[in-house]
């Protein structure tokens, strides 16, 4: 009895190490001595709107881009008024518990990753809910992006000073946020910013400060960018 106890606990716990998404940006293993890369996932790792709006899809509602937000563009089919904040919020949360495998990554990105990683650390920092630690940390490995996931809520200036001052080296910080481009501006003003959105539709939309947090869409040209604020050399 004690040996099976004892057997379902260690099974336990290695289905819990086995999940090294986390809340806490000091548990996340930064090498001190190499530069580090933080990116967002959703629009620069991967394709969320387009994911989102085929789970909507399947729940009978229509996606419209018609500005640059979440909930308000979320519609009853052929209604003119967009569906309620509450209802858009629970939709949001069920896409994170159910569906969230079903995103593409952008274009370039594990590519770019994958060459900076061999001079960089690098962390995923997500804004998705706690309840998608598991999918999006599966949906990471799946794509060959086995970084460290930190999920995050609200601005993410306190997580990017906490991580970055565990480096004595370069540190860049991606997203397609403006305000999180701005709380990393004002919590970690040392860190180089980037503004990157991967979804061609959302481009004209989204917000942006190019004089503050410096544009780029497109990956590759983003890594090379990327590469010469970290001191990497490229080919
Ligand atoms: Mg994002």
């Amino acid at each position: 009895m004690v040996q099976q106890s004892h057997h379902i606990l260690k099974s336990v716990l290695t289905a819990e190490a086995a999940l090294d998404a986390t809340l806490d940006p000091n548990r996340v293993v930064i090498h001190p001595h190499l530069p580090l890369l933080i990116v967002d996932v959703d629009e620069v790792l991967g394709l969320f709107m387009h994911g989102f709006g085929r789970f909507l899809g399947t729940r009978g509602y229509e996606f419209r881009m018609d500005r640059f937000a979440l909930f308000q563009n979320i519609f009853a089919p052929g209604a003119d008024e967009h569906l309620d904040l509450e209802t858009g919020r629970t939709l949001f949360d069920d896409f994170f518990r159910f569906a969230c495998d079903d995103m593409e990554p952008a274009p370039g990105a594990i590519q770019a990753l994958a060459e900076l990683s061999k001079g960089a650390g690098i962390v995923a920092l997500t804004n998705a809910p706690d309840h998608a630690r598991e999918p999006r940390t599966r949906w990471m490995t799946q794509h060959g992006m086995d970084y460290p996931l930190l999920i995050n809520s609200g601005p993410k200036g306190n997580a990017v000073a906490a991580l970055s001052a565990r480096t004595e080296r370069p540190v860049a910080f991606v997203d397609d946020l403006l305000g999180n481009l701005d709380s990393v501006a004002a919590a970690a003003p040392g860190v180089h910013r980037f503004q990157m959105v991967a979804d061609p539709r959302l481009r004209d939309m989204a917000p942006t400060a190019p004089d503050r947090h410096p544009r780029i869409d497109d990956w590759p040209a983003l890594r090379m960018e990327i590469a010469l604020v970290l001191g990497l050399t490229t080919e």
